[in-house]
């Protein structure tokens, strides 16, 4: 890999550059170094489970894009697709056959999907859930969880874990009180809140939306029966019930999080609306809300709840998406789970010999790693919030030096890849025992 890494500027400069022209040097601030200081990374280049950067270092990723990294960085079918795609034109701001594909593939693939709308980002697909839950009942109120992220518009910013965790904001400053107001916050994981929220405001909530699985706290699932409470309750009140799967989706297993719950809810409960990203584009900017057909055709042209988008199902990230789930076949899977079980396994036995204190959270494929004393699993961000974020920042830069690049905030998941072979595990696995005796000090 190294060798197409020519004569680039160093870290540090590129990033006395970019502080220069970009707010705080990022266009994302997930991507500073917030929390565990130090200077960004700039990769060049991906291939497998290895990033490069501009000087020319190779890391092993745990980051994968923050999700879209499914099978590994530049998964030759999906480059190849990609470069024919792209030598066709970049888009046309007309229907394409990869866009009619790829939702197809997506219905195809998940039993509760019968329509989607494709958008380019998370955020507008969490957005376009929130309209139409609001279109389809008439309704202004929606709650949320504290610590679950569904991206970054007004309504959805109160409590949301993620980069704001990370920067310890409660909000964002330019959401007004009367947006703000419409946001129901509660903890996640308590049905007595929740069965007090809607017999207070019932008749005023449009829906309630949650994380399959929150994964922006770190991983933090919900206690078994929880996902049926919380259908059961908002249904009773003819509210509707957003899953966002952004993160989780075509991840923590083939059918998402939901998938791994699904059999253990009444059939009668189903999430009405779901929303993707990350993988559902193979990395390139797309993302997708989908559902009932009776909601979903709510949408403009046929229905009176607008969305529209210059950029959206946009040829090129559709052909990567679809060459992605394509390539995500049960082998896929399965080399994913076993890289996150070996990872998941070999970091708490280092932390564990180091006598660093420490809790590891799993969602299916996913996982995430709370630095702390947490005898029984956090149920919620309050208690995520005790986490030691300092000694993960140790941590973190200990395996970055050792050439492993882990998220740069102790409240994100790792993300590993079907990429993750044997000889990438086994460079993460050396660093470890290092790194934990670096966070035990
Ligand atoms: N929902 C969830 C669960 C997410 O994890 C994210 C992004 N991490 C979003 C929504 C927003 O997606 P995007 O960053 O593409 O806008």
């Amino acid at each position: 890999m190294s060798s197409d890494v020519t004569a680039h500027a160093t870290n540090e400069e590129l990033a006395a550059r970019a502080a220069r022209v970009i707010p705080g040097g990022v266009n994302s601030p997930v991507r500073a170094f917030g929390s565990v200081g130090g200077t960004p990374r700039y990769f060049v280049s991906g291939r497998g489970a290895f990033v490069t950067d501009t000087e020319g270092r190779e890391y092993v990723d745990l980051v994968g894009a923050w999700g879209p990294a499914l099978l590994g960085h530049a998964l030759p079918v999906a480059v190849e697709a990609v470069q024919q795609a792209v030598a066709r034109g970049f888009g046309f701001g007309a229907s394409a056959p990869a866009e009619v594909e790829l939702c197809e593939l997506i219905v195809a693939k998940l039993p509760d999907v019968e329509k989607v709308r494709l958008v380019s980002t998370g955020t507008e697909a969490t957005m376009t859930a929130i309209r139409l839950a609001r279109g389809a009942t008439g309704r202004p109120l929606i709650i949320k969880f504290a610590g679950h992220y569904h991206g970054h518009s007004d309504g959805l910013l109160a409590a949301a874990g993620s980069g704001l965790a990370t920067l310890a904001l409660p909000g964002s400053a330019g959401v007004t009180a009367e947006t703000a107001a419409q946001t129901i916050v509660l903890p996640y994981n308590d049905v007595p809140a929740l069965e007090r929220a809607f017999t207070e405001h019932g008749a005023q909530i449009a829906g309630a939306i949650t994380e399959a699985a929150a994964a922006n706290m770190g991983i933090v699932t919900p206690l078994p029966g929880f996902t049926a409470r919380l259908l059961e309750i908002a249904h009773a009140h003819g509210a509707l019930v957003i899953t966002d799967e952004v993160l989780t989706g075509f991840r923590a297993g083939p059918t998402g999080y939901w998938g791994l719950e699904r059999d253990q809810v009444p059939a009668q409960l189903r999430p009405d609306l779901f929303t993707f990203g990350k993988v559902v584009g193979g990395g390139l900017p797309l993302a997708a809300v989908g559902g009932r057909a009776e909601i979903m055709d709510l949408l403009a042209p046929l229905g009176p709840v607008y969305q529209g988008g210059t950029l959206s199902g946009n040829p090129i990230a559709a052909t990567a998406g679809l060459a992605t789930l394509r390539a995500a076949d049960d082998a896929a899977y399965s080399r994913l789970a076993a890289a996150a079980d070996a990872l998941a396994a070999e970091v708490a036995s280092a932390l564990g010999a180091a006598g660093v204190a420490h809790r590891v959270q799993r969602a299916g494929t996913l996982f995430s790693v709370l630095f702390g004393d947490f005898p029984t699993p956090p149920l919620g961000y309050a208690e995520v919030q005790r986490q030691n974020t300092a000694q993960y920042g140790a941590f973190f830069h200990a395996m970055l030096d050792a050439g492993v690049s882990l998220p740069p905030s102790a409240y994100e998941a790792w993300f590993v890849s079907a990429a993750h072979d044997a000889a990438a595990l086994e460079r993460v696995v050396s660093a470890l025992p290092a790194a934990a005796r670096v966070a035990a000090v």
